[in-house]
């Protein structure tokens, strides 16, 4: 029998997981079965526990179940530990092991795919919610420079900024706050894409030759890319590719295999566009 994975979220029918799971399989040749299974809000560990029940061997998780995935876990890895969410649920021997891939995929896509590396580079991320707090320790592995985190409620960012101040300078406040200042790499981690909404970012904070990374994805430009574009930024992307690095992160989790992400990627980016 095939191994039983499944990625829990509620809404969940949207999820292109078991898409990009189902191509890793098949190009590395690993048998698994990947399912999308909705979770009632409020009944995220009754869900697990059938699903494990039935089997399962690993989960991915989405909104809004990443505080409760921390919270069922038996033991946390590192890294979700620092994010304080978690992504990818490992369950072996009566554990359940809590992990966080986003972080990583993130920063896989944006040094690799994106040819953009973190040493020296001035990083400002803008949004102070789960999204930003699963990031800031693996961009800080890379190294940077400097880290700033922006968000429209400065005292989030400010809470975050401090939180992680052990690792690095890492500075928090509101918008207006960033006036003057230029940086490398902007990342947009808020959901103001989401809803249409603009940033009201003061100008001229992209440097030159900056990356403007936005975590929202979908055919187009977000609001935050037509900004970033409009302000000078030299390269501007979508979160596309962080979602499958982070998918190809819980594979390598899962079944040791570290499986190719281009042409999945590519797959998808043409399926947004038709
Ligand atoms: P949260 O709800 O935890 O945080 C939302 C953040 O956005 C807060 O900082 C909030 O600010 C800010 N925000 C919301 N609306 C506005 C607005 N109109 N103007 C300014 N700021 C706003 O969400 P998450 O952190 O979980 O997710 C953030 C985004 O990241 C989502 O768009 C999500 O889709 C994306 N994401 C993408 C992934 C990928 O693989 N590509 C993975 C994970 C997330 P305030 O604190 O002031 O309310």
């Amino acid at each position: 029998m095939s191994d039983l994975y499944a990625v829990f979220g509620n809404p969940i029918a949207h999820s292109k997981s078991p898409q990009i799971h189902a191509a890793f399989a098949t190009a590395s040749g690993q048998d698994l079965v990947y399912e999308a299974r909705l979770a009632p809000v409020g009944e995220f560990a009754p869900a697990v526990a059938e699903f494990v029940a039935a089997g399962g061997k690993g989960a991915n998780v989405t909104v809004p179940f990443k505080e409760d995935a921390y919270r069922l876990a038996t033991r946390l890895s590192e890294r979700a530990a620092r994010a304080g969410a978690v992504n990818t649920l490992s369950f072996a021997a009566g554990e359940i092991v809590g992990d966080n891939t986003d972080g990583a995929g993130l920063v896989r896509d944006i040094t690799h795919n994106l040819h953009t590396p973190l040493a020296g580079k001035r990083i400002l991320l803008l949004g102070a919610g789960g999204a930003a707090r699963g990031v800031i320790a693996p961009l800080l592995a890379g190294q940077p420079v400097s880290l700033h985190i922006a968000n429209r409620t400065a005292d989030k960012a400010e809470a975050l900024a401090a939180a992680f101040s052990d690792m690095a300078a890492v500075h928090g406040g509101n918008y207006e706050k960033l006036s003057g200042q230029q940086f490398d790499l902007i990342i947009n981690a808020t959901s103001a894409s989401l809803a249409g909404a603009s940033l009201p970012l003061p100008v001229g904070l992209f440097a030159p030759g900056s990356l403007a990374y936005d975590m929202m994805y979908g055919k187009g430009d977000t609001p935050f890319m037509a900004l970033a574009r409009a302000q000078g930024a030299a390269q501007v992307a979508d979160g596309l590719g962080m979602l499958v690095e982070q998918a190809a992160e819980a594979f390598f989790v899962w079944r040791g295999v570290r499986p190719e992400t281009a042409g999945v990627l590519a797959q998808l980016r043409a399926a947004l566009a038709g």
